[in-house]
């Protein structure tokens, strides 16, 4: 088991306000009191929608001396520093301690400053301002949550060198374990050892050249699994607004109940097709080092969670997922189809293989039921969609587990009954009263 320190990364909703970074400080306080031979590192996301607002604004002004809106880009600037300094030194307000709080709103002050100086500086490269001024929404948050954190009576304080280092570009940048572990030895480690919390601002990355750059949408999970394997973690906590990973997206299947345990390889199959709890890369670092994930709730602690390692937890489907816009190609010798992304090989159909690809008429949706199916899976979910009427262009075993392959109209329909048909357990807790209905008529 290793000794590394304890990572916990805290998602946007777990920092989006007041009450929330006391919260979510009062999370990390207990757990550096918990006996544990080192403090936490906490990575950190924007508070929700500051993300969004800088690069609206970063995209607004590119180019052009006026923003979308019409208004000039000094006015506003000031507007989009004055709302910014709004929302965040009123949260710091309510979360950080009297004796805390000045030296918090003057770092706030300081890094207001700095973002309107990094828009006011012209730049030749539109990728380049867009990663340099949406860095400043983790910056202000973990200001504000190291105040929060003091102000319960823990030692904390916000790492003063990016730890995670990248290559590839400023956007969407991949992860450099070596010198990420050099740079977390040098920015992070120092602190834990002294007994202080580490905040680390989530999502941002440095390039060999010193530059600043992201990791992609959501891309403080896949922070908080770089750090972890930096330091020699054992273990990190993912923590959202949802009590873990759902078996479906709940936005697309109201009745998506958690997942207990799934494995990297499950995980990271689910986080590719778009399970939005986890950045599709955070399983890479953990996997590799073999540190649990768990992802759990900041809201509702007597929940569970999930718990992710390299186990198998054996057979049967775990989740559904739905990839869209996707076409079918048949392709008569052994060649892939070049210039397109491939989703998915179906195999050989006489004539040649099939492929699943992107873009083309894109009217196909391929519905991958993740986990390690069990005999008789694949002829279930088959006849769950033909009861119902839908037709199946493909259906078969892949890696991730079973994929049926249906017209896009038909693809939520599809969803519901295969998520309903193949994951809830019979009889268990999470089955549906519609599915356990059919059930009986079957
Ligand atoms: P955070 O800000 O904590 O990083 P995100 O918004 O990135 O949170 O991810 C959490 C959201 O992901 C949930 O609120 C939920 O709506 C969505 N989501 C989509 N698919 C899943 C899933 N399979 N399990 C859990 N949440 C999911
Ligand atoms: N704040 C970034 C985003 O909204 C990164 C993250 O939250 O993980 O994409
Ligand atoms: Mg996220």
């Amino acid at each position: 088991m290793s000794n590394g320190p304890l990572v916990i990364k805290l998602g946007g909703t777990s920092v989006g306000g007041g009450p929330e970074f006391v919260r979510a400080a009062s999370i990390v306080a207990d757990t550096a009191r918990d006996g544990r031979p080192a403090p936490p590192a906490v990575v950190v996301s924007a508070m929700s929608g500051t993300t969004d607002a800088l690069l609206g604004y970063a995209d607004a002004t590119t180019g052009t001396t006026r923003t979308r809106t019409g208004a000039t880009r000094e006015g506003s600037l000031a507007e989009l520093r004055r709302s910014l300094a709004d929302r965040h030194l009123a949260a710091a307000r309510e979360a950080v301690a009297l004796e805390h709080l000045p030296g918090v709103e003057r770092r706030l002050g300081t890094l207001l400053d700095g973002l309107v100086e990094t828009l006011a500086t012209p730049s030749e490269d539109p990728e380049v301002r867009r990663a340099e001024t949406v860095v400043f929404g983790e910056r202000l948050s973990a200001t504000i949550l190291a105040g929060a954190v003091e102000s319960q009576g823990v030692p904390a304080a916000v790492v003063s060198g990016d730890p995670v280092s990248t290559t590839g570009g400023c956007t969407d940048a991949e992860v450099d374990a070596e010198e990420t572990r050099r740079r977390a030895a040098r920015y992070v480690a120092p602190l834990l050892e002294e007994g202080t919390v580490a905040v680390v601002p989530g999502y941002v990355g440095c390039s060999p050249e010193g530059a600043t750059t992201t990791l992609g949408r959501g891309g403080s999970d896949l922070s908080a699994t770089a750090l972890g394997r930096a330091l020699g973690s054992g273990e990190v906590w993912i923590l959202s607004d949802v009590d873990g990973v759902l078996d479906a997206d709940p936005d697309l299947v109201p009745e998506a109940a958690l997942v207990p345990r799934l494995s990297y390889r499950e995980a990271g199959a689910f986080a590719s097709l778009g399970a939005k709890v986890l950045h599709p890369k955070t399983m890479e670092p953990a996997s590799a080092a073999g540190m649990e994930v768990l992802v759990k709730s900041t809201f509702n602690p007597q929940s569970p969670g999930t718990r992710v390692s390299g186990r198998e937890p054996g057979e049967g489907v775990r989740s559904v997922g739905l990839r869209e816009g996707l076409s079918l190609l048949r392709c008569p010798g052994p060649e892939t189809p070049f210039g397109e992304e491939v989703f998915c090989v179906l195999g050989a159909d006489g004539g040649g293989l099939s492929y699943l690809v992107d873009g083309g008429s894109g009217a196909a949706a391929g519905i991958v039921c993740i986990g390690s199916p069990g005999g008789g899976q694949l002829v279930s979910g088959l006849d769950a969609l033909r009861r119902e009427g839908i037709g199946v262009t493909w259906a078969g075993s892949t890696p991730e587990g079973l994929l049926f392959v249906v017209d896009g109209a038909e693809s939520l329909a599809a969803l519901r009954l295969l998520h309903a048909a193949l994951v809830c357990e019979p009889g268990g807790a999470s089955e549906s009263v519609a599915a356990a209905a059919a059930r009986e008529v079957a």
